[in-house]
């Protein structure tokens, strides 16, 4: 994986380990829900590290320095949703600068963008990323930010993270990724020149569809400085609970991984052949045309993937309904394997002609491939697309 030197430790290794010792008072193996607010001091400000919770939580402490480690960082903060996440590199920015971001970024973040930031005079332009002319041009003498996310959703295009970090950096610029869909075993964004990681701790870090978060990793102590400012003063912090499900998440993560990807790959071939099938979008697929770039920079492909179903916008809808293995939801990233039809439901709000001319027909089903047995999964799709035929 990330570290070929002997004596680094592997990914999978520090997974398990990164950030966590035993407890040096019992020798208790895991890390404790630390369920407090307040910290006893021994004189006024002479404190043991912790003075209030919102401000930090040994819990919380030891999930951002496994997650640190993880996106090859030096500091990682988190927060109670990736969104809070998102908001908190926004919070960098002020009234009168301008933000370049992904055309399909996700849609809480173009929503937060326009519909919120906007009003403080925070201006967005949305490009293609993958065109990197369209990216130069977009940029200005007063952009602070270059937002990208990769593989985006749903249409698995890969975005080229060193050469829009690079395009960032010449005018000055951030450059930040979400890397919620690949997560940092498969791909490490910090080591491509990336300023700031972004995370939906909801999706694979905590791997079982049981709490949202979210995360900002860098490899820098003045930024990690100045988003503790605002993590701090906002106060969109994670409890320890949920901190402690994101820790459990990420002792796990290659192995679920591993299968995510094992499991997405056979069901992207399997698909590629059917006949009710028009076209498939995953990055593994030699047919995808970001394949070559997806294999630099990512050490695998995930488990994401979209397909096109050869019928109208209701069989679509029937297939998606039809299904047991694969249950209809929002979301992604867990141990389960989830379905959604974008026209009907993520991508509803966009006009017809408007979407179909970005890719997004009414066909388009999006799966979250999960780690059953995917004999299962395949058997499950295809008697939804026969009760589609019906
Ligand atoms: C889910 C998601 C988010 C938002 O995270 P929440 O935890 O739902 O706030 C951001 N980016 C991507 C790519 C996501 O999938």
């Amino acid at each position: 994986m990330s570290d070929d030197e002997s004596t680094d430790r592997r990914f999978e290794t520090r997974a398990i380990h990164a950030g966590q010792e035993p407890d040096p008072e019992t020798g208790a193996l895991m890390t404790p829900i630390h369920a407090n607010s307040t910290y006893e001091q021994d004189g006024p400000g002479d404190h043991r590290g912790y003075e209030y919770s919102r401000t930090g939580n040994p819990t919380r402490s030891d999930l951002e320095a496994n997650l640190a480690d993880l996106e090859s960082g030096s500091h990682a903060r988190c927060f109670s949703s990736g969104m809070g996440a998102i908001n908190t590199v926004l919070n960098l920015l002020s009234a009168g600068d301008h933000v370049v971001a992904g055309d399909d970024v996700y849609g809480g973040t173009h929503r937060i963008l326009t519909q919120v930031y906007e009003q403080y005079d925070l201006e967005t332009t949305f490009v293609d990323t993958t065109d990197h002319d369209a990216v130069r041009d977009a940029m200005r003498p007063n952009t602070e930010l270059v937002w990208v996310e990769t593989p985006t959703n749903p249409l698995m295009n890969v975005n080229d993270i060193g050469a829009l970090a690079g395009i960032a950096h010449e005018n000055d610029a951030l450059c930040a990724v979400d890397n919620t869909f690949a997560t940092p075993y498969l791909q490490r964004p910090l080591e491509h020149g990336a300023d700031v990681v972004c995370q939906s701790l909801t999706k694979y870090l905590g791997g079982h569809s049981d709490t949202i978060g979210g995360a900002l990793i860098v490899d820098d102590a003045d930024l990690d400085e100045r988003l503790g400012f605002y993590q701090n003063s906002v106060g969109a912090t994670p409890g320890p609970f949920d901190a402690f499900l994101v820790l459990r998440g990420t002792k796990t993560l290659p192995v679920r991984m591993d299968r995510h990807c094992e499991n997405a790959a056979t069901l992207a071939e399997w698909l590629e052949r059917h006949e009710d099938v028009e076209r498939v979008y995953y990055p593994g697929l030699e047919s995808h045309p970001d394949h070559e770039l997806a294999t630099e920079q990512m050490d695998d492909f995930g488990g994401m993937l979209s397909f096109e179903f050869d019928g109208t916008l209701e069989e679509a809808s029937t297939v998606v309904s039809e299904t047991d293995v694969f249950t209809l939801a929002e979301s992604l990233g867990g141990v389960e394997s989830l379905i959604e039809q974008p026209a009907a439901m993520t991508h509803a709000a966009i006009p017809r002609e408007e979407r179909v001319a970005a890719g997004l027909t009414d066909g388009l089903i999006r799966v979250s491939v999960g780690i059953e047995h995917v004999d299962d999964m395949k058997a499950d799709l295809q008697q939804a697309f026969d009760a589609a035929r019906e």
